[in-house]
């Protein structure tokens, strides 16, 4: 598969980044290159074709995979924010992170009732981002057909955390 080759040429494995012992993958340079970028945006929503009317995107990484599937398949674009940044009326979700919490945001009203939405993130860890992200398309009234991401971090229990969800990742690591 192009984009599976895409990945391991051009991930970059960064140690000790955001902080001593994580073992960081950096898509930037995925993202960066016209062919694995094209490969990666075809491969990472070929599984839900004609399934989805909208794709959402996690700030910030999702949004380019989402923009992109978006206007390759001539649906909708949605943005699930960081907490604040959204200027109308919102649905918010907390989840733990590692040290402390985090939030996300979605408008009440960017989605008509029923919308199948399709979720998009870079990475897939412990599935905390992923699963409030789809918490917070369900509160909108949308029906989430499944989450897609690049790479998952397979020891860390992502699946567990989206368990019912349907997930397709491009590329599994341990
Ligand atoms: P989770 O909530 O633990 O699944 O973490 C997933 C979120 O953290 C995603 O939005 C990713 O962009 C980010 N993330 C976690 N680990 C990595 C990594 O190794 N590389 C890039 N992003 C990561």
């Amino acid at each position: 598969l192009r984009a599976r080759e895409a990945l391991g040429r051009l991930t970059a494995v960064v140690p000790d980044f955001p902080s001593p012992g994580i073992l960081f993958r950096d898509l930037t340079p995925v993202f960066s290159d016209a062919e694995a970028f094209h490969a990666v945006v075809d491969a990472i929503s070929e599984p839900f074709a004609g399934t989805f009317d909208a794709v959402a995107g996690v700030e910030a990484r999702g949004f380019l995979l989402a923009a992109a599937v978006a206007y390759a398949t001539g649906t909708g674009v949605v943005t699930i924010r960081k907490a604040g940044k959204l200027p109308r009326a919102v649905y918010s979700e907390s989840y733990d992170l590692e040290y402390g919490q985090a939030a996300l945001e979605i408008h009440q009203s960017d989605l008509p009732a029923g919308a199948r939405v399709l979720v998009l993130d870079d990475v897939l860890a412990t599935g905390g981002t992923l699963a409030a992200a789809c918490a917070l398309l369900d509160r909108a009234g949308a029906a989430v057909v499944g989450c897609g991401v690049v790479l998952e971090l397979g020891a860390l229990g992502g699946r567990t955390a989206l368990a019912g969800r349907t997930v397709h990742a491009l590329e599994i690591v341990r």
